[in-house]
This record gives structure tokens, sequence and C-alpha cells, in this order.
């Protein structure tokens, strides 16, 4: 850990992702020396490749803008790198690092042949017109397309990446190297997307849930569910959540959360959200009885059976740990990629809540992206029905392997544990395998 802070300093979300890990796999590498012997810990910290570049742009007003673009391809001893691009001003190389440290992890605990990588860039789609952020895409991708490839690396979406930039970066990419091929997933219907990939991380997120409560002899059912975030895996994290008998009664976005105790009504924040991209505060125009809270933070203050947080990193401290303990709350289920602290997770687990880590909760997206890369090779097409199915299956044998896993190495119900443990020895042996590379 010592090593990894001084080699990588001054990117805090990178040190907590790593120290999580390497915690939980203290008695993996007890028991197997040869991990230590093979420097498989040194060498899995270390990403194969860092790619950073400048992407020029010019905006409505004739003016040249500069942003920094980013991927990292941490890990392909299972797979090509695989992982989702993010476009927020927040980004930096430390970010990067971070998600793409845990999606070595999640790929493989989906069971599908997936290495980890990340990318994005410090571009904020927020405010942009259509054509500002089509001539970004555009940019982004002429230089992101020389290190990419369908057998290399298929970049996905993430914040701030949905349909829409997903299709402005795959037509540049094709343009500039004349191939129809599956290199980016989350693609529309049309062009090659599959089925059941918008739905995927939010649905997944409810099956993995479902199967975590029913465990404990619960279940979504009746309960009340705080989600935060409105965006792609929020939306669709409250569409399962309802559909399998829970009243969800928040969401939010960065400038505050809306309350509404009958229930969300989900198709009012689709057409604020995913059609005329508006801020979360305008859902009372709607539904006069709920209530609109500036800023996003006191979210977790509202009572409830569940949490399910789908915005962003870090988004439950300590604090909101605490309120959510001292509100019964029975569960807490990642959505967004380590939206807990390390000292909120701990409490998570000491207090006996149940507890699913985003490398295992949310990894329902990647999944269904790699049964894109699959339709895109066989170029056929499944149905809505096929793909939820085998994203309902993954999901459920997540949580069995996770649970399994946590149980043999004496951390019994601690799924942060079995998640960290279950997805390294995949990617260890493959990496022994391999040699020193
Ligand atoms: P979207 O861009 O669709 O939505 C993000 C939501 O989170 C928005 O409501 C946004 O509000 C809010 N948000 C973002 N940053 C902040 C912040 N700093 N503070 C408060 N709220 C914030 O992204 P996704 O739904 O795709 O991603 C959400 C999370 O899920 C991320 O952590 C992502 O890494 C993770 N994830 C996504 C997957 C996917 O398939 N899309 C797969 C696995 C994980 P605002 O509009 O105001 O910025």
């Amino acid at each position: 850990m010592e090593r990894v802070i001084k080699r990588n300093p001054n990117e805090p979300e990178f040190h907590q992702a790593v120290l999580e890990v390497l915690e939980s796999i203290e008695p993996v590498v007890e028991k197997r020396p040869e991990l230590i012997e093979n420097g498989i810990l040194e060498r899995i910290v270390e990403p194969e490749r860092i790619i950073k570049f400048r992407v020029p742009w010019i905006d409505d007003s004739g003016k040249v803008q500069v942003n920094r673009g980013f991927r990292i391809q941490f890990n392909s001893a299972i797979g090509p790198y695989k992982g989702g691009l993010r476009f927020h001003p927040s980004v930096y190389e430390g970010i990067i690092k971070f998600l793409g440290f845990e999606q070595i992890f999640k790929n493989s605990l989906t069971g599908l042949p997936i290495g980890g990588g990340k990318g994005g860039s410090d571009f904020d789609p927020k405010g942009k017109s259509d054509r500002e952020v089509m001539h970004f895409c555009q940019s982004f991708m002429t230089e992101l397309c020389k290190h990419i490839g369908a057998d290399t690396d298929v970049p996905a979406g993430d914040i701030g990446v949905g349909g829409r930039e997903i299709g402005y970066m795959y037509g540049q990419y094709k343009r500039l190297r004349n191939e129809f091929t599956g290199v980016l997933t989350g693609k529309g219907i049309p062009y090659g997307g599959s089925l059941a990939r918008t739905e995927a991380t939010g649905y997944g997120l409810c099956y993995f849930t479902e199967e975590m409560l029913n465990y404990k002899g619960y279940s979504f059912k009746d309960k009340t569910v705080v989600i935060s975030g409105s965006g792609n895996v929020a939306i669709y994290a409250c569409q399962k959540a309802t559909e399998l008998g829970a009243k969800v009664v928040t969401m939010s976005d960065s400038n505050g959360y809306v309350y509404d105790a009958e229930g969300i009504d989900l198709d009012v924040v689709k057409q604020l959200k995913e059609v005329e991209r508006k801020r979360i505060s305008e859902y009372v125009k709607f539904r006069p009885n709920a209530v609109y809270t500036e800023g996003s933070k006191n979210i977790w203050d509202t009572k409830c059976d569940i949490a399910l947080p789908c915005a962003t990193q870090n988004e439950i401290d300590e604090e909101s740990a605490k309120k959510l303990i001292a509100n019964g709350c029975i569960a807490v289920s990642e959505g967004a990629n380590m939206p807990c602290t390390l000292e909120a997770t701990e409490l998570f687990i000491q207090n006996g809540l149940l507890f699913g880590p985003a490398k295992a909760a949310n990894a329902g997206g990647v999944a269904t992206s790699a049964l894109e890369m699959c339709q895109n090779s066989i170029r056929y097409s499944w149905t809505f029905e096929e793909v939820d199915a085998k994203l309902k299956n993954i999901m459920v044998n997540i949580f069995a392997n996770i649970s399994k896993a946590a149980k043999e190495y004496g951390r019994e119900d601690n799924f942060v544990a079995g998640a960290n443990i279950a997805g390294f020895l995949k990617v260890a042996d493959a990496m022994l395998a391999q040699g020193v590379v």
C-alpha cells in the first residue's frame, strides 16, 4: 500500500479502491505464497498502459476549447480491456485509475472473458449543444481509435456518456477505420446495440439485491427505497425495484433531491432527464405533493429499508451511514462505483446490514455489454427477454459466488471480502499461467 501511494501520489480515490482489495485478499495470499513470489500484487496494481491525450474542439461561438482525454488499459489477463468512458469535469487520472482497477475484479465476477479498463475526459456535456457534444466526441475518438478495437479494448458509457455520445463516437470510429465492428458497447439498437443494455445496470442491481435480501429472508416487496442520482443507473434501478414491489421515494442530481411519499413517478423523471435533459428540481412542477431539497447530501436522512446509491463515488460518508443505520435501513447496495467511503462500508458491515459492493452489485452493465460484444461477433441479435434472462442469471451467480468465497475464507456474510476474493482469484490464476508479462 505504501508503494502504491508513493507511486501514485495525490490520487486518493485510487488508494481507497486498492486498500479495500488488498485488505480483503489477505487470507488468500496467506494460503497461496506463490502469488507473492510471482509479484502478482505488484503487477495487479500497475496499469498495463495509460493513454493520455489532448482533445481540441471548437464551440458554438467559434472558440477553441481543449480538454484532456484518458484511457487506462489496466489488465488484460482474462480478456480484452472493457470498461466505460466518463465525461465529467471532476475526471483526472486518479479517478480513471480507481475505476479501471475496480473494473478488473467486476469483469472477472461476471464470469465472462473481459479484462479491465476505463477512460474519459474532463469535458462537461452539461449545458452544451448537441453540435458541441458531437464535435467533442469526434475529436476524442480521433485519438482514441488508435488504441482500441473489438479484440483489444471495447469502451462503453458511464457518467456523462449515454446513447448520444456513444453514437457520435461510433460514427467517427467507423469513418476513420472503415470497419463496422463491435468496438463500443451501449450502441443504439439499429446499429448493433443490444436490447436491455440501457436497463442492464439498474435491473442487474435489483436482481443482485433481491438475491441478497432473499438470503436473509427479506425481499423488495413493500419496502421503502431511497435512490440517489437520476441518470441511467438510477432510472432503471427505480423501475425494477418498483416492479419487484418496493416504493422508491427519492431521486437526485448534483443540485438536490426530490422526496415523493407516494412513490417516484418514473415517467416524469424519464421525460425530464432522458428527453429534456433538465434538473430534478423540475419534478415538483408535475408532482406538487413532492418536496425538493437543494443539495443532495441530506438524501440519506430519509427513512428507508433499502438504500441504492446510484450517483457517484463517496456520496455516503460515515455521517450519512450512521443516519441510515439509525433509521432502520436493512440493506445498502451500490449502483454507482464506490459510492460509500471505507468508513461507511465498515459501519454497515459491523452493524449487520446487508451490503452489496459495487463490483458485484452493478456488474450487470458490463455483463450485458459483453453480451452485446457476443451478439456483434456472431452478427445476430437476441430478444429483450433473452438478454434479460441471461443478465438475471449472471447476477444470481455473482451473489452465489461471492457469498461462497466469503464463507470459504472465514468472512461469512462479508460480501465486500467475498467479491474481492472471487474476482481476484480468477485474474490472479490467469496471470500466473501467462508468466511474467
Ligand atoms: P449518468 O450520467 O447517467 O447519471 C449520473 C447521475 O449521478 C446524475 O443524476 C448526476 O447528476 C449524478 N451525479 C454525478 N456526479 C455527481 C456528483 N459529483 N454529485 C452528485 N450527483 C452526481 O451516469 P450513470 O447513471 O451511468 O452512472 C452513475 C454511477 O453508476 C457512476 O458511479 C457510474 O460509474 C456507475 N456505473 C454505471 C454503469 C452504466 O452502465 N452506466 C455501469 C456500472 C456502474 P447531474 O446530472 O447533476 O450531474
